[in-house]
């Protein structure tokens, strides 16, 4: 859809794109490199060539160069919607492309050697933490997956039939039972980030089989509670005790590692990988009428089709960015 006549800041969702640079796996396939692709990041357009010629011309919130850091991928794309949840929204950032574009990369990178590569995941919690005053505000994190329409725990996974519960007046969406961890600094949360990965890439044979078939949803909730008279009251002294702690406001940031969108060739395939392809056709097909209802500012968004747009539906309100790494072989 064309964003070209709009102000930005009037829209509930926001586009970015990435191309990747090229890496040692797209040389050795032998691909024929041919230039399919004309970004002009100034102008926030990018342009698809074929035969020499331009035959479509987009334009983004943002485009990003294969020279894009991470750094600046986050600042322009998630920071503020993390700023958004500090402030009390909802928000939700996430990855959709093809596989092998750089969604995982680009969102879930741990960057344990080399911390200028740490992705939107990381960073978010670098700054939510240090926003978070210990005591009076709580950073809680959950890990799921949503898989063949079956949403498990990534830090538990013998836990793998969560259930969503939405509640009827504020609609806000819960997974009773999914591990929450308290988060109080950053090297815990790397520590947990990568018990999810790891669970998250156990079930494969292949890496990239059922990890880029699955979404991986991160939940960093933010609860506040008043300064009492008495700071005991309501400081948050441990898990068990969270409960019990009156939350005076909640906010909560979604971050997803999408299932690559390419189209899987129904014909040809049949059992697991047919009921998978349903599933993944499904839940990407629910999320983009969600956006096109979002986008077009429709009181009614179609968040019940599947349970990705389900778990999604109380932080698609107020402040949505999507990041889109965009397949650089078109
Ligand atoms: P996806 O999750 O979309 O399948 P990945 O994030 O796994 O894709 O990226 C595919 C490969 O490309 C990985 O080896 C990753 O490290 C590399 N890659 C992706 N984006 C970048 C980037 N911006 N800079 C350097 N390497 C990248
Ligand atoms: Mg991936």
């Amino acid at each position: 859809a064309s964003i070209e006549d709009e102000d930005a800041d009037s829209r509930r969702v926001r586009v970015a794109v990435r191309v990747r640079p090229k890496i040692d796996e797209d040389i050795s396939e032998k691909c024929e490199f041919v230039d399919c692709l004309e970004l002009q990041p100034e102008l926030k357009r990018l342009k698809l060539i074929k035969n020499n010629w331009i035959y479509e011309s987009y334009k983004f919130d943002e485009v990003f160069t294969e020279s894009a850091s991470q750094k600046r991928v986050y600042e322009a794309v998630a920071k503020p919607v993390v700023e958004s949840v500090l402030n009390g929204y909802n928000g939700t950032i996430m990855a959709y492309g093809q596989t092998g574009t750089g969604k995982t990369y680009t969102i879930g990178q741990l960057g344990k050697d080399n911390s200028s590569e740490r992705g939107i995941m990381v960073r978010a919690l670098e700054d939510v933490l240090a926003e978070a005053s210990p005591g009076f505000e709580a950073v809680l994190v959950s890990y799921l997956q949503v898989y063949l329409e079956s949403i498990q725990d990534l830090l538990a996974p013998e836990k793998n039939n969560i259930s969503i519960i939405e509640d009827t007046k504020s609609g806000e969406v819960c997974f009773p039972g999914a591990t929450v961890v308290d988060i109080r600094d950053i090297d815990k949360f790397l520590e947990v980030l990568q018990i999810g990965d790891s669970n998250r890439f156990a079930a494969n044979t292949n890496m990239n089989t059922r990890s880029s078939r699955s979404h991986a949803i991160l939940v960093v909730q933010i609860q506040r509670c008043l300064k009492g008279n008495d700071e005991k009251d309501f400081a948050f002294v441990g898990e068990e005790s969270l409960q019990n702690v009156p939350a005076l406001s909640k906010s909560k940031l979604l971050i997803i590692d999408l299932a690559g969108s390419e189209r899987i060739d129904k014909s040809g395939v049949d059992g697991h990988m047919l009921e998978e392809a349903k599933f993944i056709n499904l839940s990407l097909t629910s999320l983009g009428k969600c956006i096109n209802a979002l986008a077009e500012n429709c009181a009614h968004v179609p968040t019940r089709d599947s349970k990705l747009t389900r778990l999604l539906s109380d932080c698609f309100g107020g402040f949505a960015f999507i990041a889109v790494c965009y397949p650089f072989d078109v």
